[in-house]
């Protein structure tokens, strides 16, 4: 083989591992199509081995796969999810695409599956009918707790679920208790874990600037994630560890009680609104939990591996903007 095959070799596997990585965050599990076996394995392993390595972006392992008529294989949302539990249990997600508010009452009244993360785009009048929790058209409830009470009764010394085993420390939320604008991630990694705050090391430092972009400072904004200890690995909390710690961030969000919620990444995504319709679809796109405006957006930690996505979060964060300048109008 002489150099030149070789350098066109290596381009291509460049090409390769890039169109992977775009096809892993669209939901795409495994690919099967017109490839010769030869590659069509080593583009398994290499899907295989990224999943095991988990992250915000990983496919769940729980997750089955479906086969298009394409010759592409889906994932396809699990045959016995866990309908996890909620102390407000009666409520129901519903999708507000931008500019229309039209819901299609018909989707929020049934209680069907929704597609596999890979389909056509979402349509302006579409709704998201997967939730865990009913009906949307439930607010928030009135609140008179502190954010300190809740604090106290997670306590440092959380056991509820097994995160408790590896982490260092619990990592609450952190912010103005008044903030107009909230951000949610999935989970604290490595540095959140050893200096107790969320979105601390490189991906927080991001957020951190992407706040500012948005002429604002971590202090007039409330940060936190889904479950407050660091998932070994960094892996993907499970579904039981989600449902033992998500109570407490719904409590939270009925303190601030927040005009716009961030929800970024997949994972605290479809953690939040208890869907399986992935990031890539939902975001730039309203969505409403228990009133709130909810948009989606990617996680900062998928910036720092393809700064190409900046663009879409940043248009994500002007849509944001617009709405809190409007006063509560998109
Ligand atoms: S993740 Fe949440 S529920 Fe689990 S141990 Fe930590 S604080 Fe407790």
């Amino acid at each position: 083989m002489n150099d030149s095959t070789r350098k066109e070799i290596s381009r291509l596997v460049i090409d390769i591992k890039e169109q992977v990585q775009y096809l892993e965050e669209l939901g795409v599990e495994t690919l099967a199509a017109d490839l010769p076996v030869n590659t069509f394995n080593r583009v398994d392993k290499s899907i295989s081995q990224k999943t095991k390595a988990g992250g915000e972006h990983s496919d769940s392992p729980r997750v089955d796969t479906l086969k298009r008529p394409d010759g592409i294989t889906t994932k396809s949302p699990p045959k016995n999810s866990t309908r996890q539990k909620d102390f407000l249990n009666s409520t129901r997600i519903s999708s507000v695409s931008r500019p229309s508010k039209e819901i299609q009452s018909s989707n929020q009244d049934s209680d069907k599956k929704v597609n596999p993360p890979v389909e056509k785009p979402m349509t302006k009048t579409q709704t998201l009918t997967e939730s865990l929790f009913g009906d949307a058209s439930v607010s928030l409830p009135k609140t008179d707790e502190t954010l300190e009470k809740i604090y106290k009764e997670i306590g440092g010394d959380c056991s509820r679920c097994v995160l408790c085993e590896k982490r260092t420390q619990v990592v609450n939320s952190v912010g103005d208790p008044d903030a107009d604008l909230m951000f949610i991630g999935e989970a604290p990694g490595a540095d959140e874990d050893e200096q107790g705050e969320p979105f601390v090391g490189r991906a927080g430092k991001l957020l951190t600037k992407i706040i500012e972009a948005m002429k604002l400072s971590r202090e007039k904004v409330f940060i936190g994630n889904i479950n407050r200890c660091r998932p070994p690995g960094n892996r993907q909390p499970v579904p039981e560890e989600v449902e033992q710690c998500k109570p407490f961030l719904i409590r939270e969000i009925s303190v601030v009680r927040p005009k716009v919620i961030v929800v970024m990444g997949n994972t605290a995504c479809q953690n939040l609104l208890g869907t399986k319709v992935g990031i890539t679809k939902l975001r730039g796109n309203f969505q409403e939990y228990y009133g709130v405006k909810v948009m989606p957006t990617f996680h900062p930690a998928y910036l720092l591996r393809d700064p190409r996505k900046k663009r879409e979060v940043w248009e994500d964060m002007k849509m944001v903007t617009d709405f809190l300048a409007n006063n509560g109008s998109e």
